[in-house]
């Protein structure tokens, strides 16, 4: 099972791939997490991609496809994955088609979040994010058991820099211009499925679960 989650900053695809991760037993590989755990490490990846990050825009070129790939190619991933962030746009997707065919694997499906602009700002403002495992919470929607500590692993949660107001509103227009051409990428090969992500994160992930269950033909 190979899976890809779109949908703009905020939709719930961290959120939605974790529980898919958990539900099919594949990983969830993330770009922008491998991304921010490469900058806190300061690893020359960190360094390159640091400035794109801090202003909300892609980190431009072919790193970002070459580290898909390498990722998919590892061990834990033979059964397949779950990919939140990536492809972004249509030039990734064409790469990421190329190393599909290189690598012996197909989609199972794109999954596309909708959610309307003003309920993203809303849940963007109020993330909080693990610095150790990188799962998000929300202090309205879904506030952490103990203020300021991961349920799943205890770590410090932290409001990601990229998530300010105005950082925020670049990366919706960046979704806007870049990322939304994916969707039509993706109706024409017929993989794509849209899910309603104004639901509640449960109702979302049944919807998600129905529409990737491949019936085999008897
Ligand atoms: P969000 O939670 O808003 O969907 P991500 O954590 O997926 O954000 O991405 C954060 C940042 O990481 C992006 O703004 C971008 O700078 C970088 N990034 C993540 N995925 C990609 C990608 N596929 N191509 C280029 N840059 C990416
Ligand atoms: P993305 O990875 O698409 O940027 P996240 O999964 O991190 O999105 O979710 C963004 C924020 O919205 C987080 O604070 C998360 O807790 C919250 N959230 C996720 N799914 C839902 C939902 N279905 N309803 C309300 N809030 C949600
Ligand atoms: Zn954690």
């Amino acid at each position: 099972v190979l899976i890809v989650l779109l949908g703009p900053p905020g939709a719930g695809k961290g959120t939605q791939s974790q529980l898919l991760a958990q539900s099919l037993g594949v990983p969830k590989v993330a770009t922008g997490d491998i991304f921010r755990e490469a900058i806190a490490r300061e690893t020359p990846l960190g360094v390159q991609a640091k400035p794109y990050l801090d202003r909300g825009e892609l980190v431009p070129g072919p790193i970002t496809t070459e580290m898909v790939k390498s990722r998919l190619q590892r061990e834990d991933c033979r059964k397949g994955a779950i990919l939140d962030g990536y492809p972004r746009t249509v030039e990734q997707a064409r790469q990421f088609d190329a190393v599909l065919r290189d690598i012996h694997r197909g989609l199972s499906k794109v999954i596309n979040i909708d959610v309307p602009d003003d309920e993203l700002l809303r849940r963007l403002s109020g993330r909080w994010t693990c610095r150790k495992c990188q799962s998000t919470f929300h202090e309205i929607f879904k506030p952490s058991k103990n203020v300021g500590a991961c349920d799943r692993c205890g770590g410090t949660l932290y409001q990601r820099p990229d998530d300010s107001i105005e950082v925020a509103q670049t990366r919706l227009r960046v979704y806007r211009t870049r990322t939304e051409p994916v969707i039509a990428y993706y109706q024409e090969q017929g993989v794509l499925v849209h899910v309603d992500g104004q639901q509640t994160p449960d109702s979302v992930l049944s919807d998600i679960l129905s529409r990737v269950q491949v019936v085999a033909p008897s």
